[in-house]
């Protein structure tokens, strides 16, 4: 993934891809003082990149730091980025992490270093074929208490258990993995919100101990436009059982119909249909849509 052509935004300046590089003992390697975003461009606009910034800066205050630059200047980057990198559907990565001035727990001195890389991810919004959907496995590990980890911050800290999560999952042939919380009660897979439909209404977690993903509450605003109730409750996995289609939603998977999760079975159907179409359309640019 190194060795592509191009650039990435490096503090400041736009260096070339393969040169933006930062030492073995960078403290956010050894102690996870990172956090980092994930970002869809579609024909040429990021959906939404004002609300991912400005998870940027508040994930990096959680773990105690403060960006260095403003909310406008990364907005800027990761646009101008885009321009230069010449993309129209891609990818967009920023990510702000502690530096290799000093190295232990504490790491008051260090620089804040910040990042963008945009590498093209074409989205292909083919319903028939999102129809089909994905089989997902149960983890063994669950979301942790927000008294144990930040959980509202989007930390690279918090991806390990998504990762090891997410690798069993797949040597078993599902295409990822649920993860329950703390407590017991479904939360969400490894890099996606979780939602569940019957009768009509959407059912989804309560996004007390994970993240409140920015595809997440636009799905929410979407269902509500069409009048459909959407729940934000508890759901115990047996739940699982009495619900008719599941869908996993974020940036990166946008609208993913599932058919298994364990032992539970679900039909993508008229809901799981929906909000593929709707949410396709919602990040199409309007001078796109209009064509
Ligand atoms: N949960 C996790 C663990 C994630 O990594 C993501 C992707 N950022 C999401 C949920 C969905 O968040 P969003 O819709 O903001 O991409």
């Amino acid at each position: 993934f190194d060795q592509r052509d191009g650039e990435i935004w490096f503090n400041g300046e736009f260096v070339a891809w393969q040169d933006a590089k930062v030492h073995v003992l960078t403290h956010g390697l050894h102690y996870a003082s990172a956090v980092f975003e994930g970002e869809r461009a579609y024909g040429g606009e990021i959906f939404k990149l004002r609300e991912h910034t400005e998870r940027l800066i508040e994930s990096g205050r959680i773990l105690g730091f403060a960006v260095p630059y403003s909310a406008d200047e990364i907005d800027d980057a990761c646009t101008a980025l885009l321009h230069r990198q010449g993309l129209g559907d891609a990818y967009v990565r920023p990510i702000a992490w502690r530096g290799s001035e000093m190295l232990g727990v504490a790491a008051q001195n260090t620089r804040i270093n910040v990042a963008v890389a945009i590498w093209q991810w074409p989205s292909y919004f083919d319903p028939a074929q999102r129809m089909r959907g994905i089989r997902l496995d149960m983890a063994e590990y669950r979301r942790p208490d927000p008294r144990t980890a930040p959980s509202r911050a989007k930390a690279s800290g918090l991806y390990m258990i998504c990762t090891i999560s997410k690798h069993i999952a797949e040597a078993k042939g599902y295409a990822d993995a649920l993860m329950l919380d703390w407590r017991g009660q479904v939360a969400e897979a490894t890099g996606a919100n979780v939602f569940f439909a019957r009768d009509g209404a959407l059912h989804t977690p309560l996004a007390d101990c994970f993240l409140d993903g920015i595809t997440r509450r636009t799905i929410i605003d979407l269902a509500r436009r069409r009048g459909i109730a959407v729940h934000e409750r508890a759901i115990m996995p047996e739940e699982m059982a009495t619900f008719s289609e599941c869908f996993l939603c974020g940036t990166a998977a946008e609208v993913a119909p599932v058919t298994e999760i364990g032992p539970y079975r679900f039909t993508p159907g008229e809901l799981c249909r929906r909000l593929v179409e709707d949410y396709a359309a919602e990040v199409t640019p309007k001078r796109l849509a209009a064509e």
